[in-house]
């Protein structure tokens, strides 16, 4: 439960986005707020959290996405399935 393991990239992204506007800049992974920037460059949209070094991206033209996890191992889940489970 939890482990975050069976998330892929895209789903990361997906609830990154949506918290990034919900949460006022909020991170999914650590639960911060207002740390995460949305870095849109070169057809790639990143959100990267400056607390815990979290950054996930989506390559627009490719519709790859890539997930760097944060620094912080103990991810807050309440906020994580709230968000996973609106999708
Ligand atoms: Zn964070």
């Amino acid at each position: 439960m939890g482990s975050g393991a069976d998330r892929t990239a895209a789903d990361w992204f997906a609830a990154q986005a949506r918290w990034h506007l919900l949460g006022h800049q909020g991170c999914v992974y650590c639960g911060g707020r207002h740390c995460v920037f949305r870095i849109e460059r070169d057809g790639r949209v990143e959100y990267y959290c400056s607390t815990c070094d979290f950054s996930v991206a989506r390559d627009q033209q490719t519709g790859q996405h890539v997930m760097v996890p944060g620094a912080h191992n103990e991810v807050p889940d309440l906020i994580l399935n709230v968000e996973f489970m609106a999708n």
